[in-house]
């Protein structure tokens, strides 16, 4: 059987094993060290100077971000339908309530009217929620200005989920700096990996901080263990650190990978009847492309996502459908959402396809292949 085509498989630089290597030389085995300031430097310093806390994982951050912003037990906290489930996973850690609301069909992230529709509607019954989170799905900004808009009209704080979008702009500014408090994840998936890992970013050095301290068991500065507050254990390692210092020296030429990996889908399958990619709606919109997504839009054909998914697989090649909205979900039944059906049409006729950074021409040739031979 031909090798196997991942759908984002790590792409290493050969300049992590250097740093690697540092932490044990120096006995730096542990989650504060080097790597990890150096790594927080090197993010902080992309992100147009926002401050960085690194952390175990994207999910982490998350439920840090979350409780810098105060959503306790019975809280509601406004959620994309259309994401992976580590989005909605830390609000229900700290029992409180996500409100699922579908996309648009412009970025497929939150849909803004729909949004404020429910605000007013959760507002109504003296639910007025405490937070929202939002996602740049597969790297594509959000209408983010819309979101703001409601974030200051209504008073409740964002939150920007851009595990997914390291390296994405919307207008002049860095996907992961926008809202109170953003988010990312370097799994070994996402477009910089530390094999797992996350950050917590924010224009506001306090928020930064306070995850640092919060992340390190909310440990008081005295000799002997004081707490005053409830603490994690979320900080990242100073091996896996040094990972993302080499991942660091190499995220504008994973970027443009991506995007060229975009581009050539869109150049190869250009011909294909019913194939629309997801797409930036204007230039105020820079996707990363972490994955290159589309929808095979003629319900009943034979030619359709699930049996491309199926081709693909049959070669070895990983694909995969769409996002299953959150409200779809078994874990997630008793919560209240907001729909469109966008999100359900985006999950019945949607296909990732494969996205590495180092993907070849021969790669490309066989995918490619496949797709046409159905
Ligand atoms: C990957 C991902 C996360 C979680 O990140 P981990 O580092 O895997 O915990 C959160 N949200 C989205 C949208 C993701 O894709």
């Amino acid at each position: 059987m031909s090798t196997r085509i991942w759908l984002s498989p790590p792409h290493m630089s050969g300049r992590e094993e250097k740093y690697i290597r540092e932490a044990f030389a120096t006995n730096w085995i542990a989650p504060l060290g080097p790597n990890v300031d150096e790594f927080e430097r090197s993010l902080s310093q992309y992100l147009d100077g926002s401050h960085v806390a690194a952390l175990c994982t994207g999910t982490a951050a998350i439920h840090l971000a979350l409780i810098l912003l105060g959503v306790t037990r019975g809280d509601e906290v406004i959620a994309p339908d259309f994401t992976f489930t580590a989005t909605v996973n830390p609000i229900v850690y700290q029992g409180a309530i996500p409100v699922f609301i579908d996309s648009e069909m412009y970025t497929w992230n939150i849909d803004p009217e729909l949004m404020e529709l429910a605000i007013i509607d959760r507002i109504k019954h003296h639910k007025k929620p405490k937070a929202i989170i939002f996602v740049d799905i597969y790297g594509m900004p959000a209408q983010i200005d819309a979101y703001s808009e409601i974030s200051l009209k209504y008073e409740i704080p964002l939150i920007e989920d851009a595990a997914e979008a390291l390296g994405s702009k919307y207008k002049r500014g860095h996907c992961g700096t926008f809202g109170e408090v953003g988010t990312l994840s370097f799994n070994g998936n996402k477009i910089i990996t530390t094999s797992g890992g996350g950050a917590l970013v924010s224009k506001n050095p306090e928020y930064a901080n306070r995850a640092r301290f919060l992340a390190s068991q909310a440990k008081e500065n005295t000799l002997h263990f004081e707490h005053k507050q409830l603490g994690y254990n979320y900080r990242l390692s100073n091996v896996l650190a040094g990972i993302g210092r080499g991942q660091m020296e190499v995220i504008v030429e994973r970027v443009a990978a991506h995007r060229f990996n975009n581009q050539r889908y869109r150049e190869l399958l250009s011909d294909i009847p019913g194939l629309v990619f997801q797409s930036e709606p204007d230039d105020s919109f820079f996707s990363n492309f972490w994955l290159t997504a589309a929808i095979l839009n003629k319900p009943g054909d034979v030619f359709n996502a699930r049996s491309v998914i199926r081709a693909l697989g049959e070669d070895n090649i990983d694909s995969r459908p769409l996002m299953k909205p959150m409200h779809m979900q078994e874990v997630f039944r008793n919560f209240p959402s907001y729909l469109n059906g966008n999100a359900e049409h985006l999950f019945n006729n949607g296909i990732c396809l494969p996205s590495g950074s180092n993907l070849s021409e021969e790669d490309f040739e066989r995918i490619v292949g496949r797709i046409r031979s159905k």
